[in-house]
């Protein structure tokens, strides 16, 4: 029998669709070229964090992480999650003001946050270089390691009936999507959850592919404690064009140390640059020094769906019927997933969400007379 929806790519996005939708009653099939998690989730940092830059990104954030707090709560070894928190770190009083603009937003969104000076951020993580100013704690944000999480989910929905189908979709057709092997799967309703790789099936997306580094060191356990990320990875993320790195260091439950971020525009070749590693540890050490005497195991790279205003394309394709999207969510997509997918599920049910569904509706664009083709 045809499925109601069917759903193209497992990586987080897609996965936690699966779970969300299958957990509405439907019948579902996820279709995946490669492996369960993998793209740009099995690229991310997984690091569980409420973003501000502005009241949509907020909203969908902050109601993911409450999700995630429910999902992982219970079993949080199996995501292999750690409540870190993260510490904004101001590296001077420009960057503190910013600091405190911040933990107002988010404490007025009821997030637990807090200003810290810098004797107290120095007790907290010894490690940073001295004379900054001190910092942002945001003590809800935590980690997981995404391409389990995505299994996790895509196996409730198989518990629940779901097919995972592996292959690869190359053209989308009306009520149905046509294999590389030749073979034709029929569906009532599709959703698009292919990354970047949305593009290749429908071009005229408002995607841009949005490179990222990340590299992995030996285990040093308690090197640092928190999620460290410089005040200035807010200009870095939204950069909309160029390339740049900004200081994220990331403790990981196995003692290792993630080290980010570095982002750039208009290339799709997945190797890893030499140079712009370069600049990643160079900017990891000026925060934190003695970073400079630890192994470096592995880098490797990701693709990022970036749209034009940062937010994620969640809701009915403009031109195709019964097509739906839930791509574009650019370095945030970990976080958000859980969130997409309920606002994904809500429409598709003609349900009520527990968030206003209108910020991230692809026709937002169209509303603004935007390319969207
Ligand atoms: C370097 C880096 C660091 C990041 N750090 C974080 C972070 O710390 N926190 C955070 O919240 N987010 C982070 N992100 C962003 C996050 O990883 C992504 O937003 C998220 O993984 C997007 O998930 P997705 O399922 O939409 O896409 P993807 O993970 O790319 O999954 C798409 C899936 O679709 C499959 N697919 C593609 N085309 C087809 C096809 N034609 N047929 C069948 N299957 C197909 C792919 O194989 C893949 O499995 C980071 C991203 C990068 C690159």
């Amino acid at each position: 029998m045809k499925p109601d929806v069917l759903i193209v790519g497992a990586g987080m996005i897609g996965a936690a669709c699966a779970d969300a939708l299958s957990a509405c009653g439907m019948r579902v099939t996820i279709v995946e070229r490669d492996a369960v998690g993998s793209g740009a989730t099995a690229a991310g940092m997984g690091h569980l964090v409420a973003m501000d830059d502005n009241a949509a990104e907020l909203a969908l954030s902050s109601h993911s992480l409450a999700l995630w707090k429910d999902l992982v709560e219970g079993q949080p070894r199996r995501h292999e999650y750690s409540r870190c928190g993260t510490i904004w770190v101001a590296a001077d009083d420009e960057e503190l003001e910013a600091a405190r603009a911040k933990a107002a937003t988010m404490s007025a969104h009821g997030l637990e946050c807090g200003v810290i000076g810098a004797q107290e951020m120095y007790q907290l993580e010894p490690q940073l270089r001295p004379g900054l100013a001190g910092g942002l704690l945001v003590q809800g944000d935590g980690l997981v390691y995404p391409p389990k999480s995505a299994r996790i989910l895509l196996a409730r929905a198989v518990a629940r009936g779901a097919t995972l189908v592996m292959g690869e979709v190359v053209t989308l057709e009306e009520g149905a999507v046509l294999l590389a092997d030749g073979s034709r799967l029929g569906a009532g309703q599709i959703v698009l959850a292919a990354g970047t790789r949305c593009l290749a099936l429908a071009p005229e997306l408002p995607l841009r592919p949005k490179k990222g580094h990340v590299m992995i060191t030996d285990r040093y356990p308690n090197f640092i404690r928190h999620q460290l990320v410089e005040l200035g990875y807010i200009k870095s993320a939204h950069a909309s064009d160029g390339e740049s790195v900004a200081f994220n260091l990331q403790p990981r439950p196995t003692g290792q140390i993630l080290i980010g971020s570095s982002r750039q525009f208009d290339t799709t070749d997945l190797e890893a640059e030499p140079s712009m590693m370069a600049r990643m540890l160079k900017r990891a050490v000026e925060y934190a020094p003695a970073l400079a005497g630890l192994n470096v195991l592995r880098c490797w790279t990701g693709l990022r769906a970036a749209t034009p205003d940062g937010l994620p394309l969640i809701g009915p394709d403009l031109s195709r019927r019964n097509v739906w999207l839930a791509t574009g969510h650019e370095g945030l997509g970990i976080t958000t997933s859980l969130a997409t997918a309920e606002l994904l599920a809500a429409q598709m049910a003609g349900a009520k969400a527990g968030i206003d569904a209108r910020p991230y509706l692809p026709n937002r664009f169209e509303a603004q007379g935007r390319a969207y083709g």
